[in-house]
């Protein structure tokens, strides 16, 4: 009341009959597009609304960095550790972040162990470079020059690296104006949202946060029965993403955003197998060559559950790679295709699940042979052969109960990820 949050009375927040610690309970029937609670912008933590604002703003320059989330993470250090924060009630939710298990918190012989070929390790691994150099490049430096703000026996590298997860658990960002537009605008810096982070997450989400410009607002959208859980959307968030950034992992049937990477090195491990002549390795060099510069940073196919995600740059590498020795020296001349040789919506149904079967031989016989390598990449032995089907691991709950919960996790990503490469490979044999 006093930050003038409106919580509707069909709603409550509640450590009962939630999938995880807090979550929020409809404790009557809800419409779809009822609004369960508004905050008023005044009621969010950034850097703009803490008590240390303007020296944030001041030094801005100096606290520019490539996460961006350095002006949010200094005012959660002096707001988490200053006894009269106005924030203090909001955050004295969190006397720690021990429930905030994410994979950067692992000893490394355990996450390199349990999350091998998933991609999270990798993932984290650059995280924990980031995050050191931060510190070490831009907040020291920063806060041993205010030391009436804080003080780096306070404000450790440790404590930094727990806000850390908390940002990247609790946060949300202000969705962009023509996100969709190819022109790359720098993302909104992270914010926290009271309340908007009391929800849990699941693919199949019942309500939805919504930016006006002075408040923000939680909707419901579909309805949602007396005591169920009123369920938020972090993203479109495979369980790889959930389990890096977040922790946890849905089921990985129920998952519908589950995705599975193939590296685009795969593909051209694959591609040079059979060549025999030293010309034609030469081409595939050069076409290799050619594909990295217009890939750019783009190191791996993403597949999700209905076919290919990255279908154009499939397509592209695809193509390059088949190329006779006339044609590739054609498409160079070219500079690439005419803009209007290729229509999207085609391509993308082209390399969907139902598009894949009808694909030309070799370009099949590439996808499942890189398909097939990435399998072997998790270098266990669960689901033996491609033979049995997609539905191969996880049939019981017996497997999961014996395990602890970072084991869990971990199989509900390998095993999501593996149940993808498994359907491609039988839609491409
Ligand atoms: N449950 C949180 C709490 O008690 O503070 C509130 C949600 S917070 C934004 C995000 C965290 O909630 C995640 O890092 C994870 O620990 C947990 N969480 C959210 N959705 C979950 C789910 N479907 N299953 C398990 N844990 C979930």
């Amino acid at each position: 009341d006093r930050v003038s949050l409106v919580l509707s009375s069909k709603v409550c927040v509640s450590k009962e009959g939630t999938v995880a610690h807090y979550g929020m309970l409809a404790t009557d029937e809800i419409e779809e597009g009822e609004v369960l609670f508004t905050i008023p912008r005044s009621a969010l933590l950034h850097q703009g609304t803490s008590k240390v604002s303007a020296v944030l703003e001041k030094e801005k320059s100096s606290l520019e960095s490539s996460s961006g989330w350095v002006p949010l993470l200094l005012a959660l250090l002096y707001e988490y550790t200053s006894p009269q924060s106005h924030w203090r009630p909001y955050l004295s939710l969190w006397t720690d972040f021990k429930t905030l298990d994410l994979p950067m918190f692992w000893p490394t012989e355990e996450r390199d162990a349990l999350l091998r070929g998933t991609g999270i390790s990798e993932a984290v691994n650059r995280d924990l470079a980031n995050i050191r150099r931060e510190y070490m490049d831009v907040v020291l430096p920063f806060i041993t020059k205010h030391p009436h703000l804080w003080s780096p026996d306070t404000h450790t590298l440790g404590l930094y690296m727990q806000l850390v997860a908390f940002v990247m658990a609790y946060s949300f960002q202000e969705p962009q104006e023509g996100e969709d537009d190819d022109e790359e605008e720098a993302a909104s810096p992270p914010m926290m949202v009271p309340m908007a982070d009391m929800l849990n997450h699941v693919s199949n989400h019942n309500a939805n946060l919504e930016f006006t410009p002075d408040c923000l607002k939680m909707v419901s959208v579909r309805p949602i029965q007396k005591g169920e859980e009123v369920f938020n959307t972090y993203g479109e968030m495979a369980n790889w993403q959930l389990l890096h950034m977040y922790g946890f992992t849905e089921p990985y049937r129920s998952n519908s955003n589950d995705t599975a990477d193939i590296p685009v090195a795969n593909l051209y491990r694959v591609a040079t197998q059979g060549i025999q002549s030293d010309l034609d390795r030469q081409l595939m060099e050069e076409q290799w060559e050619v594909l990295c510069e217009m890939m750019q940073d783009k190191a791996a196919f993403v597949f999700g559950k209905q076919g290919c995600l990255t279908d154009t740059e499939l397509h592209t590498v695809l193509k390059v790679l088949c190329m006779s020795k006339e044609e590739f020296s054609e498409f160079k001349e070219n500079e690439g295709w005419e803009e209007d040789d290729e229509d999207e919506d085609k391509i993308s149904l082209v390399f969907s699940n139902e598009g894949l079967p009808g694909l030309k031989a070799s370009w099949k016989w590439l996808i499942h042979e890189a398909a097939r390598l990435t399998v072997r990449s998790y270098g266990d032995d669960e689901g033996k052969t491609e033979g049995e089907g997609s539905d191969w691991a996880l049939n019981d709950q017996a497997t999961l109960a014996g395990l602890n919960s970072r084991q869990q996790n971990a199989l509900q990503v390998r095993c999501g990820q593996k149940t993808i490469l498994y359907r491609l490979m039988e839609l491409t044999k």
